[in-house]
């Protein structure tokens, strides 16, 4: 039983009360000496006071890592050099992974098992990005002894690198790899909820034999230092991560810049089961999709279409199997939907759980967890019989709240499906391939998984369509991403000499 007076509640040995900006290779206080305070998610206590940049902070960040990059040796560096260094930096990740993991529980309140797989998984993005930058390939077009062409592909210069709260470090991770593994140097601006550890990598890139410079760090309020890293000129590529408001305002606000952007942007991804699937493994799946990461995972199933002659079984195996779903401290290992990351995000989902009162049937959870007195907590909450219009089947939650609906013919499920303005991802469940296969196609997003759980393969694609994204992320489109890939021509024969003016007389 949960310990309401919070006697149970972990707080992790040595943890900082205070954090600073990086900059070329220093932890310092903001320019105006001004802090933000940073909350634990279990007692909604400040714990930690954060430098709180603005634009004179991105400023001196930004020459950092312009200096970095024009006069320092990482863009210069060969790439099985660099590879190198990532690869030291998945080692010392891997190698501290219960402690980071142990400070991000803490911090965001994702469940202890659930930060850990995080923290290796940000070692593994590390990896794949030292490894591909090695294998990169680029191709030279020849016309034999007429033309050689060929892609010189040159580093993008500074990235401005703006992260979310939630699976923060990760998230951090899947920026940070790429753009360093092509030789750009970065000014990264982690989420105010959760900057603990996005601190953490000054002291790991350090060790790992990152030059200095190359890796900037600003903290602050997205309207502060995120706005100013947006509207610096000398940051020529943003890539961002983050609700689909505030990526429709870093747009606008980049556009006079012409900069070069990726967007992954929110969700209402929803997940289709057929009559023909295998339920066991559907509601498994489903279960987990949208109450995972404390149901604060951008490709979460949050929408979930059920058949509807398996409409009734479905709905009443998922709600017994969402109300046995453990709710818990974050830092206990038995725990799978810990707290949520801030009391503001928890107020915005409680209130789509008295709006969803109001709009399907509740079968499970619907407030608080019993016992958990104070803290970011809600019960797995599962709203069934749900109307295509309603605002918990249309807008993105981030919690762990679903809403189920019915469906009855294939174009009816489709329709369902791409009613949303979201296109992050899809979840598809039957035993019919071509039916998988067809409706993938057809599906408005980014992402589909057939019969599969949200696992995905390094080397591909991440993104979303329509209001969920613009660009993708993901494997060599990563590269492709923060590098320019300049066209050089060279004429080896003569068949190309232009002759105009020497054939005319005067
Ligand atoms: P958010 O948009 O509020 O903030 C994201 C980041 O942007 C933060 O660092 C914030 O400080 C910064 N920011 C805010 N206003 C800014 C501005 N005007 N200029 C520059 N930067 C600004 O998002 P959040 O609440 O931190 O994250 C949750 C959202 O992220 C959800 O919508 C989720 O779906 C989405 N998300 C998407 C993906 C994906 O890959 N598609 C992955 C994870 C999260």
């Amino acid at each position: 039983m949960p310990d309401s007076s919070l006697a149970g509640r972990h707080v992790p040995a040595d943890l900082p009360t205070r954090i600073q900006h990086y900059i070329d290779g220093a932890f310092v206080d903001s320019a105006d000496g001004g802090t933000f305070d940073v909350l634990d998610p279990v007692s909604n206590e400040t714990y930690l006071q954060a430098a709180a940049g603005k634009k004179a902070d991105i400023d001196l960040a930004v020459a950092s890592a312009r200096r970095a990059f024009t006069d320092g040796p990482w863009p210069r560096m060969l790439p099985r050099e660099r590879s190198r260094v990532l690869h030291r930096i998945a080692d010392i990740v891997e190698s501290r992974d219960a402690r980071l993991a142990e400070l991000e529980s803490f911090d965001s309140g994702l469940p202890i098992t659930q930060a850990l797989g995080q923290a290796r998984r940000a070692a593994e993005n590390f990896r794949f990005f030292a490894d591909l930058i090695v294998a990169q390939a680029d191709d030279a077009y020849q016309v034999p002894g007429r033309q050689l062409n060929y892609v010189n592909r040159k580093p993008i210069g500074v990235a401005g690198l703006i992260t979310p709260w939630n699976t923060p470090f990760m998230l951090e991770s899947w920026k940070l790899g790429p753009a360093l593994a092509t030789g750009s140097t970065v000014v990264l601006k982690p989420a105010e909820f959760t900057p603990l550890s996005a601190s953490l990598w000054a002291g790991i890139f350090e060790e790992a034999g990152l030059p200095r410079g190359v890796f900037n760090l600003v903290n602050g309020l997205g309207e502060d230092a995120g706005d100013a890293l947006v509207k610096h000129p000398g940051v020529p590529l943003i890539s961002f991560t983050g609700e689909s408001a505030t990526g429709g305002l870093i747009f606008a606000n980049a556009a006079p810049f012409l900069k070069g952007l990726s967007m992954e942007l929110g969700g209402k991804s929803p997940a289709i089961v057929f009559a023909d699937a295998d339920l066991d493994a559907a509601i498994d799946a489903t279960i987990f999709g949208v109450f995972s990461l404390n149901g604060e995972r951008c490709t979460a199933g949050s929408r979930i279409l059920v058949q509807r002659s398996v409409y009734d079984d479905f709905v009443e195996r998922y709600a017994a199997q969402a109300s046995r779903v453990v709710v818990g401290y974050p830092h206990d290992p038995a725990t799978e939907v810990g707290a949520l990351v801030h009391p503001e995000h928890y107020a915005k989902v409680m209130s789509y759980v008295e709006l969803g009162k109001t709009e399907g049937r509740l079968v499970a959870g619907g407030g608080r967890p019993e016992g958990f007195e104070t803290g970011n907590f809600v019960a797995p909450t599962v709203f069934v019989d749900v109307p295509p219009d309603a605002r918990i089947f249309q807008e993105e939650i981030f919690g762990p709240v679903v809403a189920i609906t019915p469906f009855d013919t294939d174009d009816e499920a489709l329709a369902l499906a791409n009613n949303t303005k979201y296109g992050l991802a899809a979840y598809v469940w039957t035993s019919d391939l071509k039916r998988a296969h067809n409706f993938a196609h057809a599906v408005e997003a980014g992402m589909v998984w057939l019969n599969s759980n949200n696992v995905r393969d390094l080397r591909t694609p991440f993104g979303g369509v329509k209001a969920s994204g613009l660009g993708h992320e993901g494997g060599y489109r990563s590269i492709d991403f923060y590098t320019d890939q300049q066209a050089v021509h060279i004429t080896l024969g003569e068949a190309h000499h232009p002759t105009f003016g020497k054939k005319g007389t005067l």
